[in-house]
């Protein structure tokens, strides 16, 4: 964290997490400071920690003021809770979620449809596509990003090139596009959304997961093959949308019976509508193609009656 190499303006700190948690970013400015996205909740200790550690090595005392979620995926808002106990930081969500948040509708908010957990935050205020907001003495703007979520938000700083892009655009790719596994529309957003991407001037992204990359260009063209990929047979877009969802439980739990999964097919709705619409397996069957997918990209493994996270 000492380290700065990707040149990033002084009060930007980029928190690269694992795949459970979104990365985090943290806008140091002289009136305030800013996070964008707080992680899953199982890393919520971690990222108060990595968080407090950024504010200390400050000389004078800093406290975080706001969070803003650029999405309400569980991976990026389930730290929320935790940071508004420790700091009574104000928090900020997409206009879009305000009233699902402030009724904790969990099937609306997609916790309970993917079977992840998100602990109930309050929001204080929304963010819209085209708002203008001053976040670690810089100017960002926020810019609809539909596609992989439909209330997905970028922030892009036009005065140093940067964008955070959320799962919007990763450097190998972007996010499972969820719209379409429930039979709505998402490829066309997706394409709109890189296409806004591709005219920005851009110097770094600061993607949701992995590492902050350079090369825009190269992210999306890889993006655009893989949205023609998607696009050009849907069921691709759902198995990835299985084996991503069978992924994160993995990651949360490092280990699940094999015995339980063909009843998580039917019992985690978002794994249920894509057998439905997609699939048209026995749950038994769905378990089998998922579990031997994974194991094939060397993403888990089966020890005994279990299967294990690998990577
Ligand atoms: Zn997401």
């Amino acid at each position: 964290m000492g380290s700065n190499p990707y040149q990033l303006p002084p009060g930007v700190h980029v928190l690269e997490r694992g795949w459970l948690s979104s990365n985090n970013v943290l806008l140091l400015g002289r009136e305030d400071t800013a996070l964008v996205d707080s992680g899953y909740v199982t890393h919520a200790v971690q990222t108060l920690a990595l968080i407090e550690h950024v504010l200390q090595q400050h000389a004078r005392p800093l406290t975080l003021d706001r969070v803003i979620n650029t999405h309400l995926h569980a991976d990026h808002c389930g730290g929320n809770a935790a940071l508004q106990a420790r700091y009574g930081c104000r928090i900020s969500i997409p206009a879009a979620e305000v009233d699902k948040v402030a009724h904790w509708d969990q099937t609306a908010l997609s916790y309970y449809a993917t079977g992840q957990q998100c602990p109930r935050f309050r929001c204080d205020d929304s963010v819209r596509d085209g708002d203008s907001l001053m976040l670690g003495d810089l100017r960002w703007q926020a810019l609809a990003a539909p596609g992989h979520d439909p209330h997905s938000l970028l922030l892009y700083c036009p005065q140093e090139r940067l964008l955070i892009s959320a799962d919007a655009l990763w450097q190998n790719g972007f996010g499972v596009i969820f719209p379409e596994l429930a039979g709505e529309s998402g490829f066309t957003e997706t394409r709109a959304t890189l296409d806004l991407i591709a005219g920005l001037d851009v110097r770094l992204v600061i993607p949701g997961h992995g590492a902050p990359f350079c090369d825009v260009r190269t992210a999306l063209s890889t993006a655009y093959a893989r949205l023609d990929y998607l696009e050009a047979d849907p069921l691709r877009n759902a198995q990835n949308g299985v084996k991503v969802l069978l992924k994160f439980l993995l990651l949360e739990r490092q280990s699940i019976a094999l015995m339980a999964i063909p009843a998580m097919m039917t019992d985690i709705p978002w794994l249920a509508l894509c057998n439905q619409r997609y699939f048209q397996l026995s749950e038994q069957a769905l378990a089998n193609w998922a579990v031997a997918q994974l194991i094939k990209a060397g993403a888990a493994a089966c020890e005994g009656d279990q299967l294990v996270n690998v990577g």
